[in-house]
């Protein structure tokens, strides 16, 4: 009843709950979230994907990254909200956006990624580290990486 997140989309049909903490929040200001949320960017947490109950038929579109990786963005097929992300090299792992969250406060972003990509007119907590700065201990990349490997994909 109580999960420590739990969203939905805009008409209902797609619902989640998750009762861990996420291993990675970030802003993704790629131009690929831009153009399929229609926004400045994407606000994602990663969840192991087994943790992550989910109730409603979601639908997948694929995606290539500028890395060359697939990725998937899940959509509820009624209203065309986007709830969720699959990582072609991160099996196990889903991706939240938080968005949906029916508690907005629930989301605490570590850093924005991708900056290079963000429009002109894109807006950045100049407190959080992002992915142009060289005193970043870690790309997103490692730290992504590093959040899948706390998973037992096997
Ligand atoms: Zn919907
Ligand atoms: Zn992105």
């Amino acid at each position: 009843m109580n999960a420590k997140y739990s969203g939905r989309c805009l008409c209902g049909e797609i619902s989640y709950s998750v009762d861990i903490e996420p291993v990675f929040t970030g802003n993704c200001h790629c131009k690929n979230c831009q153009r399929s949320s229609g926004g400045a960017f994407i606000p994602a947490m990663l969840f192991p994907e087994k943790n992550v109950l989910v109730s409603g038929a979601v639908k997948y579109s694929e995606s290539q990254a500028d890395s060359g990786n697939i990725h998937k963005r899940g959509f509820c097929p009624n209203c065309g909200s986007q709830l969720f992300a699959r990582f072609g090299h991160m099996p196990g792992v889903l991706g939240i956006k938080a968005g949906t969250l029916d508690d907005a406060s629930n989301y605490v972003p570590t850093m924005d990624f991708h900056v290079s990509s963000a429009a002109p007119w894109d807006f950045m907590d100049p407190g959080l580290p992002s992915d142009s700065d060289d005193a970043q201990p870690f790309a997103p990349a490692d730290r992504l990486q590093r959040a899948s490997t706390a998973f037992d994909v096997g």
